[in-house]
C-alpha cells in the first residue's frame, strides 16, 4: 500500500506548549461526551503516528516511549501490516469464525503453535482482548483439570473484566468499588528482588516455599491454574528473581496445575525474544499473548498444550469478533515484521542504550532504587536509598516534565514510583538517546529539587 503521507520526521518538535490550544479544545468536547472513567497518561490528541513519533493535532512532534501500552512494537504505521490490512479490507470484513471460517485465523494459530516455547503438540484459539485471552484460559485449564482454584502473584495484572479484575492485585484504581469477586482466586508473593524482606538472594527459594506452603493450606489438589507474568508489566516491570519461574513450573508439575504464563506485555518481541519466558528457559503449559500480537488491531490468543486445549467442549469458546479477520491479517504483518530477526536485534540495542543513559544515575541520583528491566521493557524505581519508601511523587513529577518537553512516559507500580520505557522496537537510536537525555535530566533535577526540600526541612 502507497501512503499518501510525507514521511513523519524523526526528531522532536514543541510547536505549542504540551497539551497545545487544539489539544484543550477537543479534551474539552471529550469531557463533554466522554465517561470521565477513562483516564489519560497524556491528553493531547494524535493525528499521525510513525516510527518513534507520535504527531499530535498541534504540530507537536512526541517521542513514543510508550507504544500505545506495548502494542506498536513493529510501529503504528507498519508496512507489513499495512499491506496485510489493507488486502483483507478489500475481501471481508468479518464473518464470525463459529458462523463461516477463514484461513487468517487458522494461519495466526499455525504461527503462534510454531513459535512459542515447547516443541509440544499446540493448540491455539483466539480472542480479541488481552483479559478475554485471560479469562479463557482459566476456563480451559478448570475445564481441562476439574479443578476451581486460580494462583495468582503480588503485583499481578491481568486484566479489567470481572475474573481478571479479581486475579490483578492492585486495588485502586484497577479494583476498588467493582466487586464482589469471583471465588477460589489465591495470591502468593511474587520473588521481586528489590524488596525481598528477606534479601534479594534469598527471594526465589523464600517465594517458592511461600508457594508450596499456599498449595499445601488450600489442598494442591483443587488447583486448575498458577498465572504468572514473566516480566510484571503494571505491577512495576518486576523481573523475577532467577530460577523463580522454572521453580513454579517445578511446582506446578508436582501437583498437576497447569501453569500459564500471561505474556500479553512482555510478549512478541518486547525483550529480545519473541517471548520473556524464553529468558528463563521456562516452557507454559499454556501461554497468553495479545497486545504487540494484532500490530494495533485487537487480538489475543491462548496456545497450548493440545490435550488441555482440546478438553474443552465443542462450542465451549468463542466469540463474535474472535479472530477478526483484519486483526488476524494484522497480526500475519507482525510475524512478517519478525522475520528477518531485525526487531529482536533492535531490542537488545535499545537495552544498550538504555542501560547506557539510565545506570550512572544509580550512582549519581540517590532516589534511584533500580534500573531493571528486558530489552525495550525497561525501567527506573524511585526510592528514598536508606529506607526503601516509594518515591510516586517524583516519578510523577520526571513523568510531567517529559510530557512537557515532548516525551512520553507511562508510570507504572503498585506505589507509582516506576517509570516504564516501552519505545517501539523501530524507533531510531538518534531519537531514544534524545528522549533520554530529556529523561535523564528530569530525574537529575527532580532529585536535586527532592534533596533541597530535604536539606530546608532539616535546617528548619
Ligand atoms: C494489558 C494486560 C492485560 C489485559 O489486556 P487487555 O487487552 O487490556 O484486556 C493482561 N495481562 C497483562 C500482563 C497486561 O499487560
Amino acid at each position: 500500500m502507497v501512503s499518501t503521507f510525507s514521511p513523519l520526521l524523526q526528531s522532536r518538535h514543541i510547536s505549542h506548549p504540551i497539551p497545545g490550544p487544539r489539544s484543550r479544545q477537543l479534551q474539552e468536547q471529550r469531557n463533554g461526551e466522554v465517561s470521565s472513567a477513562f483516564g489519560a497518561a497524556l491528553p493531547v490528541f494524535i493525528d499521525r503516528a510513525e516510527g518513534g513519533i507520535l504527531q499530535d493535532v498541534d504540530g507537536n512532534r512526541i517521542i513514543d516511549f510508550a507504544s500505545g501500552i506495548a502494542v506498536t512494537s513493529v510501529g503504528a504505521t507498519n508496512a507489513f501490516v499495512q499491506a496485510k490490512v489493507a488486502a483483507q479490507l478489500d475481501r471481508f470484513t468479518h464473518t464470525c469464525f463459529m458462523v463461516t471460517e477463514y484461513e487468517g485465523f487458522t494461519e495466526v494459530c499455525r504461527w503462534l503453535n510454531a513459535h512459542t516455547p515447547g516443541t509440544f503438540d499446540k493448540r491455539t484459539a483466539l480472542f480479541s482482548t488481552g483479559a478475554e485471552a485471560v479469562e479463557n484460559a482459566i476456563k480451559i485449564a478448570r475445564s481441562a483439570t476439574g479443578r476451581p482454584n486460580v494462583l495468582v502473584f503480588d503485583e499481578g495484572y491481568h486484566g479489567r473484566s470481572l475474573l481478571t479484575m479479581a486475579m490483578t492485585a492492585k486495588e485502586n484504581p484497577y479494583k476498588l468499588g467493582f466487586g464482589p469477586f469471583p471465588e477460589q482466586i489465591f495470591r502468593a508473593p511474587n520473588a521481586a528482588p528489590l524488596r525481598w524482606p528477606g534479601g534479594p538472594e534469598n527471594a526465589a527459594s523464600e517465594a517458592l516455599a511461600a508457594v508450596e506452603a499456599i498449595l499445601a493450606e488450600n489442598g494442591p489438589e483443587s488447583f486448575a491454574a498458577m498465572v504468572i507474568e514473566p516480566i510484571q508489566g503494571e505491577g512495576g516491570f518486576l523481573v523475577p528473581a532467577e530460577g523463580f519461574l522454572a521453580g513454579l513450573r517445578k511446582i506446578a508439575d508436582a501437583h498437576g496445575i497447569v501453569f500459564v504464563i500471561d505474556e500479553i506485555q512482555a510478549g512478541m518481541g518486547r525483550t529480545g525474544t519473541l517471548f520473556a519466558s524464553e529468558h528463563d528457559g521456562v516452557e507454559a503449559d499454556l501461554i497468553v499473548t495479545a497486545k504487540a500480537l494484532g500490530g494495533g488491531l485487537p487480538l489475543s490468543a491462548v496456545t497450548g498444550r493440545t490435550r488441555l486445549m482440546n478438553a474443552v467442549r465443542p462450542g465451549g469458546l468463542g466469540g463474535t469478533y474472535a479472530g477478526n479477520p483484519l486483526a488476524c491479517a494484522a497480526a500475519l504483518g507482525v510475524f512478517e515484521a519478525f522475520e528477518d530477526g531485525s526487531l529482536l536485534a533492535n531490542a537488545a540495542t535499545i537495552e544498550t542504550v538504555v542501560r547506557a543513559h539510565l545506570e550512572p544515575l544509580l550512582d549519581s541520583v540517590a532516589v534511584v532504587a533500580e534500573v531493571r528491566g528486558r530489552g525495550a521493557m525497561l525501567a527506573i524505581e524511585f526510592a528514598d536509598p536508606i529506607t526503601l519508601e516509594p518515591r510516586a511523587d517524583i516519578a510523577k513529577a520526571v513523568a510531567a516534565a517529559c510530557h512537557a518537553a515532548g516525551v512520553l512516559v507511562l508510570v507504572c507500580g503498585t506505589y507509582g514510583n516506576v517509570i516504564r520505557l516501552l519505545p517501539p522496537l523501530v524507533i531510531g537510536i538518534e531519537l531514544l538517546e534524545d528522549g533520554l537525555r530529556v529523561l535523564t535530566a528530569a530525574i537529575e533535577q527532580q532529585a536535586a529539587e527532592a534533596s533541597r526540600a530535604l536539606q530546608d526541612a532539616a535546617a528548619a
